[in-house]
């Protein structure tokens, strides 16, 4: 689909909703699929602490072991990460660092405070703000995109997930909704729609290094 249409952009990664399905075989698959198409990057990739860690497939070494895996995949492919974080940023960020990961990236669907993004943007990522910015209770999360710089920030739908508000939840979410995440985060900020529209728009292409 992305040969077909050139302004579609792939990534692939082994995401830790699958945690218990990966073996060594998917990353030898995942190191082969990077040689063979052109990927902006890995992912999603990431740590969920709010599955059930206390599962063998789901357990904290078993997700640490796949995320350390595909991190050092994509810094040797000189590849940024697209990382899904949930009740995870520090340990994340704390990999990262250990790992010397350089290549940036975008933490998807960020939940976390401003410092836990602080830590992330040093790190060279940007931070996704998606549907959940639609919800008013989101009180911390409209905070927060408030506070970033709008060069840290990228917008996203997650589609088929994280439904908008007001969406039926039944209904997959999908990309057209992205405006709505812009019309929001202009009611939010004290930039204009274009400017916000324009900026996000070149913080995604130079972290992915789009042309
Ligand atoms: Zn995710």
């Amino acid at each position: 689909m992305c040969e077909q249409h050139p302004c579609w952009h792939l990534a692939l990664g082994l995401h830790p909703y699958f945690n218990d399905q990966h073996t060594q075989q998917h990353l030898t698959d995942l190191a082969d699929a990077v040689g063979r198409n052109k990927l902006v990057a890995v992912g999603e990739i990431g740590l969920d602490f709010m599955l059930d860690t206390t599962l063998e497939g789901f357990s904290i070494a078993l997700q640490e072991r796949w995320f350390v895996a595909q991190v050092k995949l994509a810094q040797q492919e000189k590849l940024p990460i697209i990382v899904h974080s949930r009740k995870a940023n520090d340990r994340i960020g704390q990999l990262l660092r250990q790992l010397n990961f350089d290549q940036g990236g975008i933490v998807h669907g960020f939940s976390g405070n401003v410092q836990q993004a602080q830590k992330f943007t040093q790190l060279g990522f940007k931070i996704g703000l998606g549907g959940n910015l639609t919800y008013e209770r989101a009180a911390a999360m409209r905070r927060l995109a408030q506070a970033l710089p709008l060069s840290d920030i990228v917008l996203e739908t997650d589609a088929p997930d994280m439904p908008m508000a007001g969406q039926d939840k039944g209904q997959p979410n999908r990309p057209d909704e992205l405006p709505r995440v812009l019309a929001v985060l202009t009611q939010l900020r004290l930039e204009s729609m274009s400017e916000i529209a324009m900026q996000t728009a070149v913080n995604t292409a130079t972290v992915l290094r789009l042309n």
